[in-house]
């Protein structure tokens, strides 16, 4: 018996030995893309998943909060007399409401860089997945009375695609009026901006909700700023966050990071980093 054990734990290390040898082999094929962590976060880690699901629920007492408080908006853009019109939310599409981690995935595993060549091509694919809890919150919308609108940076051409891949998992999809914004579909929305399609919004509904991944899902105030003007952005609005703008997290992507390097998208992997560490505050180590 002892030595059946002695044998079987032998072999059992032996095997142990040449997967990791056979992982140690292929391991040196994968390429060091610095988006690795960010992206096998967003699409395996329950630690993300739980976070998305949790603002959603969120966004839901929000949403009733809002409904029964006629002076409450969550637009900027929205003046006048905006109390008695009928309710609508604002959801970005991208890392809001549609996963796209296998496109991020195949950025990492083959060490490439976003462009629209291949993003459209993803777009048509038609396989973004549901972000936790975006579902349940538009339907729960829906139910309430409230107009679901999607305010995205997706293009006109890519327009189609989107709403069928929506409505593949049965997000509400309204066809009465344009619920979905897209950039460039008007010649006022030729810009990654959103305040013009904002503003188109809050002429017919009173926003209750503005729900994102980004700073110009909210306000274009600071977008392309530097760290310390987002900062600046982010403070003066304090007392909106988690009330009427739902920020969901998003690592892989963003204006974030445009202000991390200067906006300088040519720079190489390595000449980011650089900039990204020039940025960050470090402990000086242990004495
Ligand atoms: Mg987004």
């Amino acid at each position: 018996m002892q030595r059946h054990f002695r044998n079987t734990a032998l072999a059992g290390a032996a095997a142990v030995f040449l997967t990791f040898g056979a992982a140690t082999a292929q391991a040196e094929d994968i390429p060091a893309n610095d988006g690795l962590n960010a992206t096998y976060w967003m699409q395996n880690a329950v630690e993300y998943k739980a976070n998305a699901y949790a603002l959603y629920q969120l966004a839901m007492v929000r949403l009733d909060q809002a409904l029964a408080d006629k002076s409450w908006t969550a637009a900027l853009e929205q003046t006048g007399d905006y109390q008695s019109k009928p309710p609508a939310v604002i959801l970005d599409i991208d890392e809001t409401v549609l996963d796209n981690s296998p496109y991020q995935a195949w950025i990492v595993e083959k060490d490439k860089y976003y462009s629209s060549k291949t993003w459209t091509p993803f777009v048509e694919s038609q396989t973004s997945r549901v972000i936790p809890g975006s579902l349940e919150f538009t339907k729960y919308a829906v139910s309430k009375g409230v107009k679901v609108i999607y305010v995205s940076n997706r293009k006109e051409h890519e327009e189609a695609a989107t709403r069928a891949n929506l409505k593949k998992f049965g997000y509400p999809v309204d066809e009465d009026t344009d619920v979905v914004l897209v950039r460039g579909e008007k010649e006022e929305w030729k810009s990654s901006n959103k305040t013009p399609r904002r503003e188109a919004v809050v002429a017919n509904y009173r926003v209750l909700l503005q729900l994102g991944d980004n700073l110009g899902d909210f306000t274009d105030e600071n977008v392309g700023g530097s760290p310390s003007e987002r900062l600046e952005t982010y403070k003066k609005y304090q007392a909106m966050w988690g009330k009427q703008w739902i920020m969901f997290a998003n690592p892989t992507y963003g204006s974030w990071e445009g202000a991390a390097i200067n906006n300088n998208w040519k720079a190489s992997s390595s000449e980011k980093r650089a900039m990204k560490h020039a940025i960050m505050d470090e402990w000086e180590g242990p004495k």
